[in-house]
């Protein structure tokens, strides 16, 4: 069987044809039936006819001929013993059979075969029905006239004269030779005839009611059947449909499955309360956790941080989303930046059903940017800060000094004769010389305090936050001896042969509206004081 096709229409109903076929079989069994109820009428008239041509020949053939013919058809018949016995065999047949009203003897009237003659009537003499012998019978008598001249019986159908109305059945009764002595007439009273003959068509419109009802039934049968089958087929259309919705769906389920099993991110499915209701082996190798140590628990990060949970609940109130950076937590307590995006899913009443969390290990990313912010406030040549992480340093120290009240001090830092020494030795012994200073620089200061950078060329700058004019000014000393003490030969340094460098001190406390670079314009004044003034020397803003 051909599976139907549950995206095209539903089956095409035709419910019509066998309605009017229906119809069409119901009228010819009306008009069979009609046929049959009228060939049974027809079957219960003959079936009397012969049943009262039976009885009245049967009659005929008890009467005695001889006691029959000695009868002359007139009065003073009445009286006699012949008229007598064959009167008492008329009223012994009339009182055999019930449906008989009238039983009779005529003959015809000698040469005149359409007038009769009464010789003898079985009803009682008293009665104003009774014929007596000698009256003349001047009804219909066509059938009588047949009976008279073929011999034989014949039932006359209804006959209406003066006694009433009647069917009557008349047989002949002969001699010993075969000559036609008289007519035994029987009269039925026509009532019950037409009760017999109703009956017969009684029973025939029963049988054809029956018929019908059968064929009515059958009909409605058929007709429900063939609902019950449209019912089925449009039920069985929907279910097809309804299979291969289920399985586009489940289609879709599995390749679902397929992408959450193997996807590399992490995803965790969590239930309105928050707990994990299913996780994805990326999850397992990025948490360190067995999926069935978690499912029901609230993710490890919630725990550590509930204001976190807050956050993401008014971001999904807000617009169904969230996005950020978490820490995860592994079993040991050790901790690793994850980023994080949730989804909500939320039933057709718009009842949240499931959060849906992609997590991200982005360890690998934080340390790249990590390495990226460093380089970019790192001097190549001489890895301590550059001058933009000083700037930043700077604007930063004097935002806190702003806030805190403290003092905030610059050293602007200048090798002396730098020119000379690069003409000298060469320019890579040049930048060793420079790393050196460097060095010997940044460990001179308050490690995790103070700034060391390298501004530019062979100039250096210290941000120094929280000290004051004396404290720099001690610092810088500090920093000028470190200098020299690494006694770098430096033939074109006259005073002392070896590397030195010059410093300019400058130090306030931060007031709104003035601006940082002041400080560092101040420092640099010093520097080229201590210049002017000889060189490896310190000179501060008095
Ligand atoms: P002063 O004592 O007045 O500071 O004399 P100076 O020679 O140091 O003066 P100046 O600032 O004019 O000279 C700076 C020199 O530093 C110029 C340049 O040759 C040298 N220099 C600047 N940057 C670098 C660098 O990155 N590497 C090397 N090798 N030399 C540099
Ligand atoms: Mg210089
Ligand atoms: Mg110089």
């Amino acid at each position: 069987m051909a599976d139907p096709d549950p995206a095209g229409p539903p089956p095409p109903v035709n419910s019509r044809s066998p309605l009017w076929l229906g119809g069409v079989l119901f009228l010819v069994t009306l008009a069979a039936s009609a046929w049959f109820v009228d060939q049974m009428v027809q079957f219960g008239e003959r079936v009397e006819h012969h049943h009262g041509l039976g009885l009245a020949s049967t009659a005929a053939a008890l009467l005695n001929p001889d006691e029959v013919a000695a009868l002359r058809g007139h009065p003073d018949d009445s009286g006699t013993a012949t008229h007598a016995a064959v009167r008492a065999k008329l009223r012994a047949v009339l009182e055999a059979n019930p449906e008989f009203r009238f039983v009779y003897l005529m003959r015809p009237v000698t040469g005149r075969l359409n007038e009769f003659v009464f010789l003898a009537d079985a009803e009682d003499p008293g009665s104003a029905d009774y014929s007596a012998p000698g009256d003349l019978y001047s009804g219909p008598s066509d059938d009588l006239r047949t009976v008279a001249e073929s011999g034989r019986a014949v039932f006359s159908g209804v006959v209406i004269d003066e006694w009433g109305s009647w069917v009557s059945a008349l047989a002949p009764v002969h001699d010993a030779e075969g000559r036609l002595v008289a007519v035994l007439g029987v009269d039925m009273a026509l009532e019950a005839w037409l009760d017999t003959q109703a009956r017969y068509r009684s029973f025939g419109l029963t049988i054809a009611g029956l018929v019908l009802a059968l064929v009515a039934l059958f009909l409605v049968v058929l007709q429900l059947q063939r609902q019950a089958a449209q019912r089925m087929a449009r039920l069985g259309h929907r279910l097809a449909t309804q299979l291969s919705e289920l399985e586009a769906a489940q289609e879709g389920l599995r390749m679902a499955d397929i992408v959450v099993r193997n996807t590399s991110e992490a995803i965790m499915v969590l239930d309105p309360q928050m707990r994990i209701a299913s996780v994805n082996s990326a999850f397992e190798r990025l948490t360190g956790r067995r999926a069935g140590d978690v499912i029901g628990q609230l993710p490890p990060t919630l725990t550590q941080d509930p204001a976190l949970l807050a956050r993401i609940k008014s971001a999904i109130d807000a617009g169904d989303h969230w996005e950020g950076e978490v820490w995860g937590f592994h079993p040991d307590g050790t901790r690793y930046p994850v980023g994080a995006l949730a989804e909500v899913v939320r039933d057709d009443a718009g009842a949240i059903t499931h959060f849906v969390v992609v997590l991200q290990d982005v360890s690998a990313q934080k340390e790249l940017e990590e390495r990226l912010r460093e380089m970019s406030a790192t001097d190549g040549l001489t890895h301590i800060a550059n001058r933009r992480a000083f700037d930043e340093a700077l604007v930063r120290e004097w935002e806190r000094a702003l806030r805190s009240g403290g003092p905030l001090s610059v050293i602007m830092a200048d090798i002396d004769f730098f020119k000379r020494y690069n003409d000298q030795y060469g320019h890579v012994a040049g930048d060793a010389c420079l790393q050196q200073v460097a060095a010997a620089l940044k460990a001179g200061v308050r490690q995790g305090g103070d700034l060391v950078a390298r501004y530019g060329g062979e100039e250096f700058a210290v941000v120094l936050p929280g000290a004051d004019e004396d404290a720099a000014r001690a610092v810088a000393e500090a920093l000028r001896q470190r200098v020299q003490a690494l006694a770098l030969p430096h033939d074109g340094n006259p005073a002392t042969g070896v590397v030195t460098i010059s410093l300019g001190v400058a130090t306030c406390a931060p007031v709104r509206g003035r601006e940082p670079t002041a400080l560092v314009e101040a420092a640099d004044r010093q520097l080229y004081r201590a210049k002017e003034g000889g060189r490896n020397r310190v000179e501060a803003a008095g």
